[in-house]
């Protein structure tokens, strides 16, 4: 709000309580002042009564007539009174209302015996009002009524009637007001610049309040960057301008695992992790264009007159390069990597809502695909569709049993005997079809439908694997977990509760761990994984190498179990390299006392390397791919009968 609106809102509003204040003191002045006219109408009255009336009237009541010396006396009195303007008209009156005596010989009155102001004067009152002039000349006079009492007697004898000249007092009065009214408007005046002068700090603070609150509305608190109102608004008013909307781009930018930074080294981390991107995504940027915080982690970017895409490439490469210099927040150095989905207009749409929908989509795909600044393609547009979507979706497959679980074994070595089998999750979508786990695992991560997840695996891992206990088979199960499982309190009740319901022994059961965070280590996974031992359950490191764990868990937690990264494991016919890095992983694994898994074997030459070098279990296409139990039981007991004790090749 402007200051000069601001000012004269103010003014007005000010001046509403001055105004009310001049009113009523006009109208008390203005009432007060017939009031001073009656009251002095009253006095002259009485004046008369005294002076002339009573001293030529004897004590007889005037009903019964009056006396020639009476009636002189009355005429000397009324006639040098009505002559000198002093008084307008005379008249004596019985108490039954009878004319008695007029100043101009009438015998009648206009104002009749039942009247008030008559009745009031009978009963003692002196009344006095305003009223028309008896003679209709028009003009204005005062009638005062009062008892005749003679001082003899102190009896009223009758009612004395006088009209006084009005408009000589009324001018004098009026004179008096406009002379009260002048000096009342120009205190009035007075005080209202005062109050406007002493008072205008406020306003000031008011005003400053307002813009404060303009910017409130506009922007985001934390970061200081405006917030998603406002960038819909100019991006908006870009693409409605009319002939120069230009081309340009509209650019969403999220976060990668923040949420694991949120839930790892607290809230406040997160804060100030969210306010140094957002400086740097700013400073990043040209002059004209403009980023906008839209959601939790979700950054907005309007990057207007851009011609060639490559030269949005260019802006949010050196965008990303200032994102990904490590931040340091308490004891903790992260690094942020961010996904930056990319949609153009005009060609990708001229609405803001699809070209937002656009760029989440391209976005989207960032997140999944090794490329993180991703341009948006029509064929997006069919492509699974974002976070929000599936996070939406996942929790009804939940409820609706869309999800399955499929097992791959893992062969030991030196048998060929199944040692264990692995679940891993499935999810029969009704439309999209079989939707893999690298799809919706990381949605459920960064949500907290993990939970439930992880649980629902658990269930269904230990009651399949009493089914295949029926069906002859003894094979413990591995279930994967997530980091995010670790943090949540009373994982380790609902472990124990689960594995009491079904009655099965905890040695039964894997807990295969795969961490992702970006800050490694908390003390509450820590203490997770230590009770989950603790409670007989074994505990398997995912993914090692890959570069989510390291060495430092091998030393800190119970592990049982160690699973060769499959990158590392697949090529390993061609990389030499690759051999030397997972012969020494092996020895480590083992000095550690725990048992390696080597996952990813897809053919007999690594199977046999593996064998050679000691490796104790593996994992791969080439023994089986993950399946319902019943197939791999089934394809398990067919290979039995030829080749008993084991189980090769697909
Ligand atoms: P992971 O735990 O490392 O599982 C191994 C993945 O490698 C599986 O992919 C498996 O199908 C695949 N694989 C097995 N043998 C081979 C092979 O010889 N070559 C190649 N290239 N791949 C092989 P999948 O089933 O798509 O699962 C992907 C990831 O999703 C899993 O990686 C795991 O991290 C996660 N995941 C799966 N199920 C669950 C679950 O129930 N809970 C959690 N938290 N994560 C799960
Ligand atoms: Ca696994
Ligand atoms: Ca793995």
């Amino acid at each position: 709000m402007g200051g000069p609106r601001l000012f004269f809102i103010y003014a007005a509003v000010s001046l509403i309580p001055i105004v009310a204040l001049g009113s009523i003191l006009t109208w008390h002045d203005q009432r007060t002042g017939s009031e001073r006219a009656l009251t002095q109408a009253r006095a002259q009255a009485d004046v008369i009564m005294q002076m002339a009336i009573s001293p030529a009237l004897d004590t007889r009541p005037l009903s019964e007539g009056l006396t020639s010396r009476e009636l002189s006396g009355l005429w000397a009195a009324t006639d040098l009174a009505v002559y000198s303007g002093s008084l307008n008209a005379l008249r004596l009156r019985a108490l039954d209302g009878t004319v008695i005596f007029a100043d101009n010989g009438a015998r009648t009155d206009p104002l009749g015996p039942d009247s008030a102001a008559f009745q009031a004067a009978v009963a003692g009152e002196i009344t006095a009002d305003v009223v028309d002039a008896p003679s209709n000349s028009g003009e204005q006079v005062i009638r005062v009524l009062q008892q005749v009492i003679p001082t003899a007697t102190g009896q009223a004898t009758g009612i004395l009637q006088v009209y006084l000249p009005y408009e000589p007092i009324a001018q004098e009065i009026r004179a008096q007001q406009r002379l009260t009214q002048f000096y009342l408007a120009a205190g009035l005046a007075v005080l209202y610049v005062l109050l406007g002068v002493v008072s205008w700090p406020p306003p000031r603070r008011l005003r400053e309040y307002a813009a404060e609150q303009e910017h409130q509305a506009r922007h985001d608190p934390l970061t200081g960057l405006p917030n998603r109102s406002w960038f819909a608004q100019q991006v908006t008013a870009v693409l409605n301008s009319d002939g120069d909307r230009g081309s340009g781009a509209i650019v969403l930018i999220d976060l990668d695992r923040f949420k694991e930074v949120n839930d790892t080294i607290g809230h406040s981390a997160g804060d100030q992790l969210l306010r140094v991107v957002s400086q740097r995504l700013a400073e990043g940027l040209r002059t004209d264009d403009v980023v906008a915080r839209i959601g939790g982690d979700e950054f907005g970017m309007l990057l207007p007159s851009i011609v060639a895409e490559e030269d949005a490439f260019t802006v949010l490469r050196h965008v990303q390069s200032r994102l990904a210099a490590p931040i340091h927040i308490g004891d903790f150095t992260l690094t942020v990597e961010a996904s930056f989905g990319v949609a153009f207009y005009p060609q990708h749409g001229t609405e803001l809502t699809v070209l937002l929908h656009n760029a989440d989509a391209a976005m989207y795909h960032g997140k999944r695909g090794s490329d993180r600044i991703v341009m948006w393609q029509p064929e997006m547009a069919t492509a699974p569709s974002n976070w929000h979507v599936i996070r939406t979706e996942l929790e009804a497959a939940i409820a609706r049993d869309e999800l399955d679980l499929h097992y791959q074994p893992k062969i030991d070595l030196a048998t060929g005997t199944i040692c264990e089998v692995e679940a891993l999750m499935r999810w029969h979508h009704p439309q999209r079809g079989l939707v893999p786990p690298s799809e919706f695992i990381p949605v459920a991560e960064s949500s907290t439908l993990i939970q439930p997840l992880t649980r629902w695996a658990i269930e269904r891992a230990l009651s399949d694997q009493r089914a295949w206990r029926r069906a002859g088979v003894d094979w413990p199960v591995a279930v994967n977990i997530s980091a995010h499982n670790l943090e949540a309190h009373g994982f380790v009740t609902i472990v124990r509760d689960l594995l009491a319901e079904g009655g099965a022994d905890p040695a039964d059961l894997t807990l295969e761990l795969t961490e992702t965070a970006v800050a490694a280590d908390s003390a509450r996974a820590e203490e997770t994984v230590l009770a989950l031992a603790d409670a007989g359950v074994r505990i398997s490191l995912d993914d090692f190498g890959s570069g989510n764990t390291g060495l430092r868990q091998l030393r800190s937690i119970p592990v049982a179990e160690v699973k060769i990264d499959k990158t590392f494991v697949t090529n390993l016919g061609e990389s030499e390299g690759d051999r030397d890095l997972v012969a020494v992983l092996i020895d480590i694994v083992h000095r550690v006392g725990a048992r390696v898994v080597a996952e990813g074997i897809e053919d007999e030459r690594c199977a046999d390397w593996l064998t050679a070098m000691g490796c104790d279990v593996g994992q791969g296409y080439f023994y089986h791919r993950p399946s319902r139990w019943q197939s791999l039981l089934a394809a398990w007991q067919a290979r039995t009968k030829t080749q008993p004790h084991e189980m090769v090749g697909r």
